[in-house]
């Protein structure tokens, strides 16, 4: 079958752009990796989508979204993208366990995080380090553990962490934070969480668990141990765009659109956290779906 548009990713861009295209009557495949909602659903709480006083749950919201996708018609096969045929009329996308075809594709395979990089590390992710503060918070109740990263969502999650942890050590390789002000008050007023700026990790010590972080102070050039007996790593996120090759990508990877979320391939679309933009947020990626199903509309309009 050629369906007219395959959106590719389940996350809040890509379930956004199934609803609309959908809705509008357009035959819709969504393929994704593993289970939607992509990294909304590890998110314990949305505090600033709009229309959720109080906040909403991530995995809550991502499971009304994908039952309101399927609700309008979206059919969602469960496959790993590994490569794209993308010239000419009809788009061939490659996957694991089938090859898929339509006239327009949307990109919105998001973003995964990022690893540190040094010693230690493999050895013990999953069994002391982890990447997801909701998933793991509660196995370090009573705890040391401590947060890497400056940006919201090192702030965000360990404010989660503290509900559990006895001490969270908050260290950031910069003097200042990233993260939102409003994130950064509650830190500071926050009764177990201390801040160390001005270091990073150099690595994991421990023989069958977590006994420890090398830490490096970046100005004096000193290494000190700090004792924990957990990591949570949040230093951002790289784009999911491996089975990309023939599109235009930024310096850090991520895939260049127009405002109506046009890439450099004609007949493609991207959207959400893969592609280049400022502000990566559960209610842009939902916009950018939202934009990229319309835009797609407009080009199936006029083939
Ligand atoms: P981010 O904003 O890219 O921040 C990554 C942080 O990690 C930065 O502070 C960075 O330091 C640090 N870092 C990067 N590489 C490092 C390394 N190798 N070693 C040590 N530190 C390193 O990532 P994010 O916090 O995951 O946020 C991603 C996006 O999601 C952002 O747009 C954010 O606003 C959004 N978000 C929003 C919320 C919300 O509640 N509204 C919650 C979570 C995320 P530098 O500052 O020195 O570069």
């Amino acid at each position: 079958m050629i369906y007219d548009i395959i959106i590719i990713g389940g996350g809040p861009a890509g379930l956004t752009a199934a609803v609309y295209a959908s809705r509008a009557r357009l035959s819709t495949l969504l393929i994704e990796k593993s289970g939607c909602g992509g990294q909304m659903v590890i998110t314990d709480l949305l505090e600033n989508y709009p229309g959720f006083n109080g906040g909403v749950n991530g995995f809550d919201l991502s499971m009304k979204l994908e039952a309101q996708a399927k609700e309008f018609g979206t059919v969602i096969a469960y496959d790993e993208v590994v490569d794209l045929e993308l010239e000419g009329d009809i788009k061939r996308i490659v996957a694991v366990n089938d090859a898929y075809e339509a006239k327009t594709v949307i990109i919105a395979a998001g973003a995964n995080i990022k690893k540190l990089g040094i010693d230690g590390e493999e050895k013990f992710i999953g069994n002391g380090i982890s990447f997801c503060a909701v998933c793991d918070a509660p196995f370090f109740k009573e705890k040391d553990v401590l947060v890497v990263g400056g940006g919201d969502s090192a702030l965000q999650e360990a404010v989660y962490l503290a509900k559990f942890a006895k001490n969270v050590v908050l260290a950031h390789r910069r003097d200042e934070f990233r993260a939102a002000k409003i994130l950064q008050e509650r830190i500071q007023s926050h009764p177990n969480i201390s801040v160390m700026l001005g270091y990073a990790p150099e690595e994991i010590i421990g023989t069958h668990s977590i006994e420890g972080v090398k830490l490096k102070n970046l100005k004096t050039l000193q290494t000190q141990i700090l004792k924990v007996q957990g990591v949570f790593v949040f230093i951002g996120r790289r784009p999911n765009t491996d089975f990309i090759h023939k599109m235009a990508l930024d310096e850090g990877g991520y895939i260049i659109t127009d405002e109506n979320m046009k890439t450099s391939v004609e007949g493609v679309f991207a959207c959400g956290d893969i592609r280049k933009k400022l502000l990566r947020q559960v209610v842009t990626a939902a916009s950018d779906g939202a934009q990229a199903a319309f835009s797609a509309q407009h080009y199936l309009e006029n083939l």
